[in-house]
């Protein structure tokens, strides 16, 4: 048997969550650098600064992280001589800024805290990177990072942010429950993994129960109980599921049918650029429980997808059977299905796309959306 640590990254949420900065942040040092988006920092800064006011912290520049969270772009950021003076990093925005940002402290060795500026993903509180290139075309997946010292969620900024993150942020995050469940089907795991299996339920419960409200306070921009429930889901729960259930250097029980689904639709000309990764993926749940003939969950996550928005048919994601065909094989041989309790068959995926609603013709709708936006 060999030693080995779980590392789990605390937070504060609420109206007001940048006031507890002086208090976690000041056992790192006296000043710290920003790096973030160039919309969130905006958002941010005014009440940063009123954070940090009275204490001994300051913050020596608020720096753009680039135009893509890429080595190119952490390589101009550690350029930087006021990342270098700096004792510590405040990563603030949505998953790119933060991402650029844990390289950038990867490559230092400066302590890094988070502050997400969206409710859309877990960037904020996981320990990968998504690394683009320069083009803006897919790199690589950077693991095990060194986790952030803690997350700062200001639900005022998330309430006034476009409410098309939240939209999309709660499908994707819906999705790891389905996904990481059906993965350990049937397995007897170790505590960290088992812990993670279990608490990603709470990735989709909170969501079912409060998205639809937490939707309407978005785009009236309040910082309601059920916005910060969602917040907490999306941000928090997924970051932690995910770095228990992937703490092996595996990737085994992190993806399903609703991020293959996804990935090989992305192969059709047009696809990736007229679809939001969260919608696509929100609506491929319903594929993963179709496929696996859970028809009881399928009806109610279903009715859940037509309350706020998300689709339901392949004909609303303007997916024909032809298209379909096209990447049948790609979803079966992804690597999010690799680990998938039983091996899915061409079969089953045109009998579960035929429940959903799929057409011979390509339909008109091409993005996905429904009147909610
Ligand atoms: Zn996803």
């Amino acid at each position: 048997m060999e030693n080995y640590s779980i590392i789990i990254p605390s937070y504060t949420v609420g109206p007001d969550a940048y006031r507890d900065i002086p208090r976690y942040c000041r056992l790192y040092g006296k000043t710290a650098v920003v790096i973030g988006g160039q919309k969130a920092m905006a958002a941010a800064k005014e009440k940063l600064l009123a954070a940090i006011q009275d204490s001994d912290l300051s913050i020596n520049a608020f720096l753009w992280y680039g135009e893509e969270a890429s080595y190119e772009a952490s390589a101009v950021l550690e350029a930087d001589p006021h990342l270098q003076e700096a004792d510590m990093i405040f990563a603030v925005g949505g998953g790119k800024a933060i991402d650029t940002a844990k390289l950038a402290a990867l490559h230092t060795g400066k302590p890094f805290f988070t502050f997400p500026t969206i409710a859309s993903n877990c960037a904020s509180a996981s320990s990968v990177a998504i690394i683009y290139h320069p083009d803006h075309s897919f790199r690589e997946f950077v693991h095990y990072l060194d986790t952030t010292r803690h997350v700062f969620i200001d639900t005022e900024i998330i309430a006034k942010a476009p409410i098309e993150y939240l939209w999309a942020g709660i499908g994707d995050t819906c999705a790891k429950y389905y996904e990481v469940t059906i993965s350990a089907r049937g397995e007897v795991l170790p505590h960290y993994l088992a812990m993670g299996v279990h608490m990603s339920r709470m990735c989709m419960e909170p969501l079912v129960i409060f998205g639809e409200k937490a939707l309407n306070d978005n785009r009236q921009g309040i910082a309601s109980y059920e916005l910060e429930q969602c917040a907490l889901a999306i941000i928090i729960t997924t970051g932690w599921v995910s770095m228990l259930v992937s703490r092996d250097h595996n990737m085994l029980y992190n993806g399903g049918v609703a991020h293959a689904l996804f990935y090989s639709l992305c192969s059709l000309p047009g696809f990736e650029k007229d679809h939001i990764h969260g919608v696509v993926v929100g609506f491929g749940i319903l594929m993963q429980l179709a496929i696996d003939k859970d028809f009881e969950e399928l009806e109610k996550f279903s009715a859940f997808n037509r309350r706020i928005g998300l689709p339901t048919s392949f004909d609303e994601i303007g997916i024909s059977l032809e298209d379909l065909e096209k990447v049948t094989d790609l979803i079966i041989a992804d690597e999010d299905v690799e680990h998938f309790p039983y091996p899915i068959t061409r079969e089953q995926i045109l009998e579960a796309a035929e429940y959903l609603g799929i057409s011979r013709d390509t339909p008109l709708m091409k993005d996905g959306r429904h009147t909610i936006l």
